[in-house]
């Protein structure tokens, strides 16, 4: 049985102990990007592995850090990438859990968000009825010194943001000296590998910048951080022991895995390498045992022959 093997083993897999896994697990936490697909490609079998995966009466969940786009694009991008049955419901995204956050646990109905980000961000902000102040208003021609800054913004909440610009992180400064003003972020990831070598920063890089300035630390609503995990649970009910997440980032989907209770499984089509596990394993240091997957696959397609034969 899958739970008897030794924990955080960052132990190859195949066969019959993928079965096993998969046959120990109620529920499966898949990442996006990396996992099953990277950018508009999708990785081959995924969207077989999702269908088989539901037919055999697993909950399927889709946990992703990437804030530009709202769950209804999702959906679309799911079905435009040939998963004929991922229904939004499925789909936990940072700015959505974000929204969550700000109107369920900091509850800000009574004052605005100040957001630094894009469509994903102010979608979701907007479905959860999340008052927000867009920092992309045209202050053409103004400055920190002399453009107007509203009142009542009692949380700054980070994103991707391409359209970043000095303006914004100063009025981000200006907002955060109230230390009654929330900090948020909606994600930690340092960077994003785009096509053909070039990367892009993500959200971590720039919520870095206001936290030199301002002497504060973002609370982080995306993995690592519990409370994604949290929104599935309490819609969905779902025990942690029996739950298996999926993730091509050691520091965020595998730690977010440890952190939540949930056996992890690290899949080489995306970020991070079978050796960077290992030399996490092979670290002295404490804190670096939660970053090691306890099982690797090449591919979530070596799922496929198992569901497949079982058929
Ligand atoms: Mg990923």
């Amino acid at each position: 049985m899958a739970g008897a093997v030794s924990s955080r083993g960052c132990q190859k897999i195949r066969g019959s102990q993928i079965r096993d896994l998969i046959d120990s697990k109620h529920s499966v936490l898949f990442d996006c990007d990396g996992v099953i697909w990277n950018g508009e490609k999708v990785v081959a079998g995924a969207t077989e592995v999702v269908s088989l995966l539901k037919r055999r009466g697993k909950n399927v969940f889709f946990v992703t850090n990437n804030c530009t786009r709202p769950r209804e694009k999702y959906v679309q991008k799911f079905s435009r990438l040939g998963f004929a049955d991922v229904a939004q419901e499925e789909i936990f995204s940072s700015a959505y859990c974000s929204a969550l956050y700000l109107r369920d646990v900091a509850k800000v109905q009574e004052g605005k968000v100040f957001v630094i980000g894009g469509d994903g961000v102010y979608e979701e902000l907007r479905d959860a009825g999340v008052p927000f102040v867009e920092g992309d208003v045209d202050d053409s021609g103004m400055t920190i010194v002399d453009c107007p800054l509203e009142a009542d913004v009692k949380a700054v909440l980070v994103g991707y943001d391409d359209k970043l610009s000095f303006l914004k992180l100063a009025k981000a400064c200006c907002y955060l000296q109230n230390g009654e003003c929330l900090f948020l972020a909606t994600d930690p990831d340092p960077w994003h590998l785009l096509r053909e070598g070039r990367v892009t920063p993500g959200s971590g890089s720039l919520t870095a910048a206001l936290e030199t300035a301002t002497g504060r630390k973002a609370t982080v609503i995306g993995k690592p951080s519990r409370f994604m995990f949290e929104c599935i649970a309490s819609q969905f009910g779902v025990d942690p022991a029996q739950s298996l997440m999926v993730g091509d980032r050691l520091e965020t989907d595998i730690l977010f895995g440890a952190n939540c209770g949930m056996e992890t499984l690290l899949t080489l089509t995306g970020v991070s390498t079978l050796q960077e596990a290992q030399g996490y394993k092979d670290s002295d240091a404490p804190d670096k045992k939660d970053y090691v997957p306890d099982y690797v696959v090449d591919s979530i397609a070596d799922f496929l022959p198992l569901l497949e034969d079982d058929d």
